[in-house]
């Protein structure tokens, strides 16, 4: 028996045992009921080059300061920064200039006297004795006398950046289940750790299923359509930097259905889309049960993606999706993105929530989660939505329009417009 508290696109602290069926589980228990099944994958080391968007394995300590000594902000004049007290356009300090230093200068025997300046480029060495430096903006230059008039008043260690202020010697700069994007790439780089211990991708494998599925190219016979689900889900696989396998196309077989799911389930996760519906030939449950798959679920309360068989044999998850391509891309994004991201690693598994306006009336019926697909737009600061039009299951240009799911849960029934609801923001850069 176990419990969990879910704050993702539901909203309720479940315990699994009180649901009544576990065949037919409300949206929150099935997300619990998947992600207490995932076990995290192994280590793998990588270079720097090969680990943008990979997710660590261990906290990275950083072995020096950053930046590693005390070096000049701006480009300007080092100097005592009690010297520049009073120091107006109307009324300049003047101070000897005494010395160069340039960024990038391996040793210099340069100190900062009283009434004196060091010119100083950004990133040079700040000379002892000096306590801020003085943009060269604040100052004009007097060549043949060697001085400089200051003109602005400057306040201790300003310009100056501390060894260290960044993170100091063995101070946690990463930690394990971070992803790494462009900032953290550069934070290794600038640690100069090369040898990046990152989770193992997920190797994942896609089955389509349905006797009525074309290939892209093939030959598309009278009753048949594109395969677009294996598509989807090859690209979704590799947006979250793991690697999809796809097997093929189970026909309406059980042996041959069989014999694929067998090869699938060597991989970390399989999913297949369609047969798992009430229909005759949808044989996707029974073969999963010949080949051992302990099943946890088989139909959710929600719309899309209502029939879900959940399951898992060994450490290999298995969802079979419903097939309808709106169905299969809402079950992935709800169910299988977060597996996917617990089992790389990842500490950040759910798409944000935001309220919004409803900018039209929307129908729903109580007794199931529905996900409706809309397009937010932010006006003066608030976020509104509507529906992207005609929500049937098997439109998928209505998923490509949406950036952003309307999230209505069990008990809801539907919406007025100017009425406040749920989004969970999806096909936007920022978020993925
Ligand atoms: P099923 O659950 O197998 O009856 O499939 C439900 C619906 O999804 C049917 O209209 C199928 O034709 C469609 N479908 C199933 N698999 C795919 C696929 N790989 N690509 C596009 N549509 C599919
Ligand atoms: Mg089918």
């Amino acid at each position: 028996m176990y419990s969990c508290s879910y704050t993702g696109a539901g909203t309720t602290r479940i315990d699994i045992m009180t649901e009544k069926s576990k065949t037919f589980v409300s949206f929150d228990t099935a997300h619990c009921m998947i992600l207490s099944s995932v076990t995290e994958l192994g280590l793998e080391r990588v270079p720097l080059k090969e680990a943008y968007g990979r997710i660590l394995y261990q906290d990275i300590r950083s072995e020096i300061n950053i930046p590693p000594f005390d070096n000049s902000a701006m480009d300007g004049f080092a100097l005592h920064w009690d010297d520049t007290g009073g120091a107006h356009p109307d009324s300049p300090v003047e101070l000897l200039i005494c010395g160069e230093i340039k960024a990038g200068v391996e040793f210099h025997t340069i100190k900062v006297e009283g009434n004196s300046a060091v010119r100083i480029m950004t990133g040079a060495p700040i000379p002892d004795g000096a306590t801020a430096v003085v943009p060269v903006e604040h100052t004009r230059e007097d060549a043949t006398r060697g001085t400089i008039a200051v003109f602005e008043e400057i306040k201790q260690n300003e310009n100056i950046r501390h060894a260290g202020e960044d993170i100091r010697v063995g101070q946690v700069a990463l930690n394990k289940g971070t992803q790494l994007k462009s900032a953290e790439i550069g934070l290794l780089a600038s640690l100069n750790v090369n040898d990046i211990p990152v989770y193992q991708q997920a190797r994942v494998a896609i089955i389509s299923t349905g006797d009525e599925i074309a290939e892209v190219g093939a030959e598309l016979r009278p009753g048949q359509i594109r395969n677009s689900n294996a598509y989807t889900l090859s690209s979704e696989i590799k947006k979250y930097h793991c690697i999809p396998h796809y097997i093929g196309i189970a026909r309406d077989s059980i042996s041959f259905t069989k014999e694929m799911f067998a090869k699938a389930l060597e991989y970390d996760m399989v999913i297949s889309t369609g047969g798992v519906s009430m229909g005759k030939y949808d044989l996707v449950k029974d073969v999963l049960v010949e080949l051992g798959v302990d099943i946890s679920f088989e139909t959710i309360r929600m719309k899309p993606g209502k029939p879900l068989i959940y399951g898992t044999r060994k450490n290999t998850l298995v969802f079979g999706l419903p097939g309808n391509p709106v169905s299969t891309m809402v079950s992935f994004i709800e169910f299988v993105r977060p597996a996917l991201l617990k089992m790389s690693g990842s500490t950040k598994l759910n798409k944000p929530l935001v309220h919004a306006v409803a900018d039209n009336d929307i129908d729903k019926r109580s007794g199931r989660k529905e996900f409706f697909r809309g397009y937010f737009t932010i006006i003066d600061g608030v976020f509104h939505v509507s529906t992207t039009g005609p929500q049937g299951s098997g439109i998928l240009r209505s998923m490509s329009v949406a950036n952003c799911l309307i999230v209505m849960n069990e008990e809801s029934t539907g919406c007025s417009k100017g009425d406040r609801v749920m989004i969970q923001l999806i096909n936007h850069e920022e978020i993925d």
